[in-house]
């Protein structure tokens, strides 16, 4: 399915902004910050305010097309796959990994009186390359 189908599929109109935030997504898998996709897209779209990407996310939130990852206390992140899955993020770096979850907690015997709406599944700490660092800097 192509980019411009993903967003008719959710009813949403294919604008080109919308086309290029979906495909920055779908490419990076970065989990970007609505500063992380007007830094880059600004390049290209010089009339693009923070306040739009800010506006397109939040439709494909409403749309089910991206979830908002609560991991970063002070950003919100944005992620274009929405399976089940959980994350980590590294304190010092604050990069954001992908991690396989197998358990759906929704099905736990004390959630099912409750509707459901978000689940997130995360760790936090150090990313390898930044223990290293650490392990540098103490000595
Ligand atoms: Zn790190
Ligand atoms: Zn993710």
């Amino acid at each position: 399915m192509n980019i411009i189908e993903t967003l008719q599929q959710r009813d949403i109109k294919p604008s080109y902004l919308r086309l290029k935030i979906l495909e920055y997504m779908l490419a990076r898998k970065n989990h970007p910050t609505v500063d992380m996709v007007y830094e880059e897209l600004s390049k290209e779209i010089p009339t693009l305010s923070r306040t739009t990407v800010y506006n397109t996310f939040n439709l494909f939130l409403q749309k089910g097309l991206v979830q908002k990852l609560g991991i970063d206390d002070v950003e919100a992140h944005y992620d274009a796959d929405i399976s089940l899955h959980g994350h980590f993020r590294c304190d010092h770096c604050g990069k954001i990994w992908d991690l396989p979850v197998k358990t759906d907690v929704s099905q736990i015997e004390g959630l099912k009186k409750f509707e459901v709406r978000t689940i997130e599944y995360y760790a936090k700490g150090l990313c390898d390359q930044c223990q290293k660092c650490q392990r540098h800097s103490n000595k």
